[in-house]
Protein backbone atom coordinates (compact mmCIF):
# COMPACT_ATOMS: atom_id res chain seq x y z
CA UNK A 1 0.00 0.00 0.00
CA UNK A 2 0.93 3.52 -1.18
CA UNK A 3 2.06 5.24 2.28
CA UNK A 4 0.11 8.48 0.86
CA UNK A 5 -1.68 11.51 3.33
CA UNK A 6 -4.34 12.47 1.38
CA UNK A 7 -5.72 15.60 3.18
CA UNK A 8 -3.45 18.07 5.07
CA UNK A 9 -3.50 21.94 6.02
CA UNK A 10 -0.88 25.04 6.00
CA UNK A 11 -0.23 28.85 7.21
CA UNK A 12 -2.90 29.38 4.43
CA UNK A 13 -5.51 28.16 6.91
CA UNK A 14 -6.55 30.57 9.32
CA UNK A 15 -7.79 28.37 12.00
CA UNK A 16 -5.07 26.48 11.83
CA UNK A 17 -1.08 26.57 12.34
CA UNK A 18 1.23 29.26 10.55
CA UNK A 19 4.32 26.90 10.64
CA UNK A 20 6.36 26.74 7.92
CA UNK A 21 5.66 23.68 5.48
CA UNK A 22 8.88 22.49 5.20
CA UNK A 23 7.92 21.07 9.08
CA UNK A 24 5.10 19.17 7.69
CA UNK A 25 7.23 17.42 4.75
CA UNK A 26 9.99 16.60 6.22
CA UNK A 27 7.63 15.28 9.31
CA UNK A 28 6.01 13.19 6.63
CA UNK A 29 9.36 11.90 4.88
CA UNK A 30 10.95 11.09 8.17
CA UNK A 31 8.02 8.50 8.98
CA UNK A 32 7.89 6.92 5.73
CA UNK A 33 5.44 8.91 3.60
CA UNK A 34 5.78 8.77 0.05
CA UNK A 35 2.76 10.55 -1.35
CA UNK A 36 1.71 13.91 0.51
CA UNK A 37 -1.95 15.98 -0.34
CA UNK A 38 -1.98 19.46 0.33
CA UNK A 39 -5.43 20.00 0.29
CA UNK A 40 -6.10 24.18 2.02
CA UNK A 41 -9.39 24.89 2.68
CA UNK A 42 -9.88 27.35 -0.41
CA UNK A 43 -12.14 30.89 -0.09
CA UNK A 44 -15.63 30.58 0.30
CA UNK A 45 -18.63 32.71 -1.03
CA UNK A 46 -18.99 36.19 0.71
CA UNK A 47 -21.40 35.94 3.48
CA UNK A 48 -21.61 32.39 3.75
CA UNK A 49 -22.07 32.01 7.33
CA UNK A 50 -23.83 35.16 9.44
CA UNK A 51 -20.72 35.30 11.59
CA UNK A 52 -18.37 37.43 10.23
CA UNK A 53 -15.31 36.19 12.62
CA UNK A 54 -15.94 32.96 12.32
CA UNK A 55 -16.47 33.74 8.24
CA UNK A 56 -12.86 34.93 8.07
CA UNK A 57 -11.44 32.03 10.15
CA UNK A 58 -13.28 29.35 7.79
CA UNK A 59 -10.91 30.05 4.34
CA UNK A 60 -8.30 32.23 2.60
CA UNK A 61 -9.57 35.35 1.15
CA UNK A 62 -9.82 35.17 -2.85
CA UNK A 63 -6.83 36.97 -3.45
CA UNK A 64 -4.94 34.66 -1.55
CA UNK A 65 -5.79 31.50 -3.69
CA UNK A 66 -3.19 32.44 -6.74
CA UNK A 67 -0.47 32.35 -3.79
CA UNK A 68 -1.82 29.12 -2.26
CA UNK A 69 -1.23 27.45 -5.53
CA UNK A 70 1.91 28.86 -6.07
CA UNK A 71 3.32 27.81 -2.99
CA UNK A 72 2.02 24.17 -2.71
CA UNK A 73 3.79 24.51 -6.67
CA UNK A 74 7.19 25.15 -5.36
CA UNK A 75 6.62 22.48 -2.49
CA UNK A 76 5.95 19.94 -5.08
CA UNK A 77 9.44 21.11 -6.87
CA UNK A 78 11.23 21.42 -4.07
CA UNK A 79 10.39 18.06 -2.53
CA UNK A 80 10.58 16.12 -6.51
CA UNK A 81 12.21 13.17 -5.73
CA UNK A 82 11.98 12.70 -2.15
CA UNK A 83 8.30 12.78 -1.54
CA UNK A 84 5.58 13.09 -4.02
CA UNK A 85 3.68 16.61 -3.02
CA UNK A 86 0.54 16.49 -4.89
CA UNK A 87 -1.70 20.02 -5.75
CA UNK A 88 -5.10 20.12 -3.95
CA UNK A 89 -7.90 21.88 -2.38
CA UNK A 90 -10.64 20.96 0.35
CA UNK A 91 -13.34 21.76 -1.40
CA UNK A 92 -17.21 22.46 0.12
CA UNK A 93 -20.29 21.15 -0.70
CA UNK A 94 -22.57 24.66 -1.43
CA UNK A 95 -25.83 23.72 -2.59
CA UNK A 96 -27.06 26.48 -4.48
CA UNK A 97 -23.43 28.09 -4.94
CA UNK A 98 -22.13 24.93 -7.13
CA UNK A 99 -21.44 27.33 -9.68
CA UNK A 100 -18.63 29.03 -7.29
CA UNK A 101 -16.86 26.14 -7.39
CA UNK A 102 -17.40 25.51 -10.30
CA UNK A 103 -15.79 28.77 -11.56
CA UNK A 104 -12.58 27.60 -8.98
CA UNK A 105 -12.15 24.51 -10.57
CA UNK A 106 -11.95 25.59 -14.37
CA UNK A 107 -9.68 28.25 -13.37
CA UNK A 108 -6.77 25.83 -11.58
CA UNK A 109 -8.01 22.32 -13.23
CA UNK A 110 -5.06 21.70 -15.19
CA UNK A 111 -2.71 21.57 -12.14
CA UNK A 112 -5.28 20.63 -9.32
CA UNK A 113 -4.39 16.98 -8.53
CA UNK A 114 -6.76 16.16 -5.59
CA UNK A 115 -10.14 17.21 -4.26
CA UNK A 116 -11.18 16.20 -0.88
CA UNK A 117 -14.86 17.42 -0.87
CA UNK A 118 -16.42 18.05 2.18
CA UNK A 119 -19.85 18.57 3.76
CA UNK A 120 -19.15 21.45 6.85
CA UNK A 121 -22.44 23.57 6.31
CA UNK A 122 -25.87 22.87 6.62
CA UNK A 123 -28.73 25.19 6.68
CA UNK A 124 -29.76 26.39 10.24
CA UNK A 125 -31.07 29.38 11.94
CA UNK A 126 -30.47 32.58 10.63
CA UNK A 127 -28.82 31.02 7.22
CA UNK A 128 -25.59 28.61 6.75
CA UNK A 129 -23.94 27.01 9.45
CA UNK A 130 -21.10 25.39 10.56
CA UNK A 131 -21.44 21.57 11.41
CA UNK A 132 -17.76 21.31 12.78
CA UNK A 133 -17.58 24.34 14.95
CA UNK A 134 -18.69 24.22 18.69
CA UNK A 135 -20.63 22.47 20.64
CA UNK A 136 -22.99 25.14 21.77
CA UNK A 137 -23.34 26.31 18.16
CA UNK A 138 -24.40 23.12 16.99
CA UNK A 139 -26.60 22.58 19.54
CA UNK A 140 -28.11 26.30 19.19
CA UNK A 141 -28.16 26.87 15.57
CA UNK A 142 -28.53 23.49 14.27
CA UNK A 143 -29.79 20.87 16.49
CA UNK A 144 -32.79 23.38 17.91
CA UNK A 145 -33.77 24.32 14.25
CA UNK A 146 -33.96 20.67 13.40
CA UNK A 147 -35.66 19.76 16.47
CA UNK A 148 -34.23 16.23 16.53
CA UNK A 149 -30.59 14.90 16.37
CA UNK A 150 -32.66 11.80 13.79
CA UNK A 151 -33.88 15.23 11.56
CA UNK A 152 -30.02 16.89 11.59
CA UNK A 153 -28.43 13.45 10.75
CA UNK A 154 -30.81 13.23 7.85
CA UNK A 155 -30.85 15.90 6.27
CA UNK A 156 -26.44 16.01 6.68
CA UNK A 157 -26.27 12.74 4.80
CA UNK A 158 -28.75 13.96 2.46
CA UNK A 159 -26.43 16.63 1.54
CA UNK A 160 -23.81 13.81 1.59
CA UNK A 161 -24.92 12.16 -0.90
CA UNK A 162 -25.59 15.33 -2.88
CA UNK A 163 -21.74 16.06 -2.34
CA UNK A 164 -20.88 12.74 -3.78
CA UNK A 165 -23.23 13.41 -7.30
CA UNK A 166 -21.49 17.00 -7.99
CA UNK A 167 -17.68 15.52 -6.91
CA UNK A 168 -18.35 12.71 -9.62
CA UNK A 169 -18.49 15.55 -11.95
CA UNK A 170 -15.34 17.10 -11.13
CA UNK A 171 -12.76 16.06 -13.74
CA UNK A 172 -9.54 15.45 -11.34
CA UNK A 173 -9.07 12.87 -8.25
CA UNK A 174 -11.71 13.08 -5.51
CA UNK A 175 -12.78 11.96 -2.46
CA UNK A 176 -15.42 12.41 -0.06
CA UNK A 177 -14.06 14.37 2.79
CA UNK A 178 -14.63 12.83 6.91
CA UNK A 179 -17.81 11.03 6.14
CA UNK A 180 -19.05 11.37 9.28
CA UNK A 181 -18.21 14.68 10.51
CA UNK A 182 -21.65 14.83 11.89
CA UNK A 183 -20.11 12.90 14.61
CA UNK A 184 -17.63 15.25 16.16
CA UNK A 185 -19.52 16.48 19.06
CA UNK A 186 -21.48 13.35 19.64
CA UNK A 187 -20.29 13.12 23.37
CA UNK A 188 -22.06 16.81 23.98
CA UNK A 189 -25.05 15.99 22.35
CA UNK A 190 -28.51 13.70 22.42
CA UNK A 191 -27.66 10.08 21.61
CA UNK A 192 -26.99 9.54 17.90
CA UNK A 193 -28.92 6.59 16.43
CA UNK A 194 -25.98 4.57 15.26
CA UNK A 195 -28.08 2.59 13.43
CA UNK A 196 -29.29 5.17 11.60
CA UNK A 197 -26.26 6.38 10.72
CA UNK A 198 -25.74 2.79 9.27
CA UNK A 199 -28.40 3.00 6.98
CA UNK A 200 -27.76 6.24 5.55
CA UNK A 201 -24.30 4.65 5.18
CA UNK A 202 -25.13 1.67 3.78
CA UNK A 203 -27.55 3.56 1.35
CA UNK A 204 -24.29 6.18 0.37
CA UNK A 205 -21.97 2.75 -0.54
CA UNK A 206 -23.83 2.14 -4.52
CA UNK A 207 -23.31 5.59 -4.74
CA UNK A 208 -19.77 5.77 -4.92
CA UNK A 209 -19.58 2.50 -6.09
CA UNK A 210 -20.91 3.78 -9.07
CA UNK A 211 -18.74 7.13 -9.22
CA UNK A 212 -15.01 7.74 -9.38
CA UNK A 213 -15.20 9.53 -5.88
CA UNK A 214 -12.85 7.78 -3.16
CA UNK A 215 -13.30 7.90 0.72
CA UNK A 216 -11.20 10.26 3.19
CA UNK A 217 -10.24 7.82 5.88
CA UNK A 218 -10.15 10.95 8.17
CA UNK A 219 -8.50 10.11 11.67
CA UNK A 220 -9.10 13.64 12.97
CA UNK A 221 -12.18 12.60 15.00
CA UNK A 222 -9.74 10.29 17.00
CA UNK A 223 -7.63 13.92 18.74
CA UNK A 224 -11.04 15.42 19.45
CA UNK A 225 -12.36 14.68 22.65
CA UNK A 226 -15.89 14.99 22.17
CA UNK A 227 -15.72 12.35 19.44
CA UNK A 228 -12.77 10.11 20.08
CA UNK A 229 -13.36 7.75 17.04
CA UNK A 230 -12.40 8.36 13.08
CA UNK A 231 -14.78 9.81 10.65
CA UNK A 232 -14.96 6.53 8.88
CA UNK A 233 -15.98 3.39 10.46
CA UNK A 234 -13.75 -0.13 10.20
CA UNK A 235 -16.86 -1.58 8.70
CA UNK A 236 -17.62 1.06 6.51
CA UNK A 237 -14.23 0.83 5.01
CA UNK A 238 -14.23 -2.82 4.30
CA UNK A 239 -17.44 -2.71 2.06
CA UNK A 240 -15.94 0.12 0.13
CA UNK A 241 -13.04 -2.22 -0.02
CA UNK A 242 -15.32 -5.02 -1.53
CA UNK A 243 -16.52 -2.83 -4.39
CA UNK A 244 -13.62 -1.20 -5.29
CA UNK A 245 -13.89 2.66 -3.83
CA UNK A 246 -10.75 4.19 -2.93
CA UNK A 247 -10.14 4.90 0.48
CA UNK A 248 -7.22 7.15 1.07
CA UNK A 249 -5.90 7.62 4.25
CA UNK A 250 -6.24 11.55 5.98
CA UNK A 251 -4.54 12.82 8.58
CA UNK A 252 -6.25 16.32 8.19
CA UNK A 253 -3.10 17.99 9.86
CA UNK A 254 -3.52 21.58 10.63
CA UNK A 255 -0.48 21.43 12.52
CA UNK A 256 3.07 19.33 11.89
CA UNK A 257 2.37 17.40 14.82
CA UNK A 258 -0.90 16.01 13.61
CA UNK A 259 0.87 14.47 10.12
CA UNK A 260 0.79 10.68 10.14
CA UNK A 261 -1.82 10.54 12.97
CA UNK A 262 -4.27 7.41 13.68
CA UNK A 263 -1.97 5.87 10.28
CA UNK A 264 -1.74 2.64 12.05
CA UNK A 265 -5.26 2.26 12.82
CA UNK A 266 -6.09 3.02 9.32
CA UNK A 267 -3.29 0.36 8.17
CA UNK A 268 -4.60 -2.45 10.49
CA UNK A 269 -8.19 -1.57 9.38
CA UNK A 270 -7.08 -1.58 5.79
CA UNK A 271 -5.30 -4.95 7.03
CA UNK A 272 -8.75 -6.25 8.17
CA UNK A 273 -7.50 -6.78 11.43
CA UNK A 274 -9.30 -5.20 14.24
CA UNK A 275 -7.68 -1.61 14.58
CA UNK A 276 -6.13 -0.68 18.37
CA UNK A 277 -7.40 2.48 18.88
CA UNK A 278 -10.59 2.57 17.76
ZN1 LIG B 1 -9.62 23.16 8.54
ZN1 LIG C 1 -12.80 19.34 6.69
Amino acid sequence: MLKWDGHTHTRFCYHGSDAAQELYIDRAIELGFERYTISEHPPLPAGLVPDKKLFDELAMPPEELPAYMSYVREMKRRYEGQIDITIGLELDYLPGQLDFTERMVEEWQHELEDVVYSVHFLPGAGGIRCIDYMPEDFQRNLLAYYGSMDRLVNEYYDHVEGAIAFAATLPMRTRLGHINLIEKFRTELPEIDEALIRRRLEGILPLLAKSSVGIDVNTAGMRVATCGKPYVPEWFLAECGRLGVSCVYGSDSHKPEHVGFGWDWFQSAMSGKKGDQG
